[in-house]
């Protein structure tokens, strides 16, 4: 099952119509990815991925289903839902005591929608009463396209990060003027971190820059206690990968939060 391999325009729509089902359905569900901080060893928040209980096909990741959505109006339900549903998380985990960030996914789509922001402050009005802290992870090609919404959202007391960083096309300059706090390097450059010199050397350069701009650094896809190590010398601020931990079903991030406290 890969929406990409379903070439004609009618089974596409045939798709795109079980996904809209299924988020009326209740076969979305978010699960979770804790990041640690190096200074404070302990998890610093938590991204929500979204997988798709299929009937038939079982849980499916994003890459399955995202890319075909990212033209449509479905990306936007699809991230009014995440927000929604992250929101619902953020307070039941606040409810037994933690208080902890979640980040979610922005797609460029989300950004230019004439309803975006109006449909963002609807649903954070509903959840006011617990203060939730939210960031928001957009990639460095969508960012750069940005058209000054990123300056309303941060008035909204949302935190930005840069995610994917180093795959797309970002002008340094511009980067020194962008709001955002965290510098998120793809998992690209930090799998053969250990083995392979330019890689070691690029990530240092970025952990480099971002604190020379101010800004907080973050290693995606740390598999291994090497890279965890080398990063952590190169003063890496925070770290995400399997080697902390996959992401889970909201209900086992108590597990995680007891292990690092
Ligand atoms: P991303 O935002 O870069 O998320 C990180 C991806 O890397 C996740 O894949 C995560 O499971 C995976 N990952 C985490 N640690 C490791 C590791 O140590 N090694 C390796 N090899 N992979 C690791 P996932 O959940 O399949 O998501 C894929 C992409 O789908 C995400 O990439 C994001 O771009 C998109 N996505 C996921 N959830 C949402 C969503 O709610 N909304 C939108 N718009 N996009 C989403
Ligand atoms: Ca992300
Ligand atoms: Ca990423």
């Amino acid at each position: 099952f890969d929406l990409a391999s379903h070439s004609s325009r009618k089974e596409r729509l045939r798709v795109l119509e079980q996904i809209d089902s299924a988020l009326r359905h209740q076969q979305m569900e978010l699960y979770y990815q804790p990041k640690i901080c190096f200074r404070t060893q302990s998890v610093n928040g938590f991204e929500a991925l979204i997988r798709w209980n299929h009937p038939q096909k079982g849980l499916m990741t994003p890459d399955k289903f995202i890319p075909e959505m990212e033209n449509t109006d479905l990306i936007n339900l699809l991230t009014y839902w995440v927000l929604e549903r992250a929101l619902i998380d953020y307070k039941d985990w606040q409810e037994n005591g933690i208080n902890i960030s979640i980040s979610i996914n922005i797609s460029t789509h989300n950004l230019h929608h004439y309803r975006f922001l109006n449909e963002v402050d609807r649903i954070m009005a509903k959840y006011a009463t617990c203060s939730p802290k939210i960031e928001l992870e957009i990639t460095e090609t969508d960012i750069m396209m940005e058209n000054g919404i990123l300056s309303k959202l941060l008035e909204r007391g949302f935190s930005i990060s840069i995610d994917d960083f180093g795959t797309g096309y970002s002008s340094l300059a511009y980067l020194k003027y962008l709001p955002v706090d965290i510098i998120k390097i793809d998992k690209s450059f930090i799998g053969n971190i250990v083995e392979d010199s330019s890689d070691k050397e690029i990530v240092k350069a970025v952990i480099q820059m971002g604190h020379a701009l101010g800004k907080k650094v973050l290693a995606e896809g740390v598999e291994t206690e090497g890279s965890l190590e080398l990063l952590k010398e190169m003063g890496c601020d925070y770290i995400q990968g399997y080697y902390i931990s996959r992401p889970v079903p909201k209900e086992k991030i108590y597990e995680i939060i007891s292990l690092y406290s």
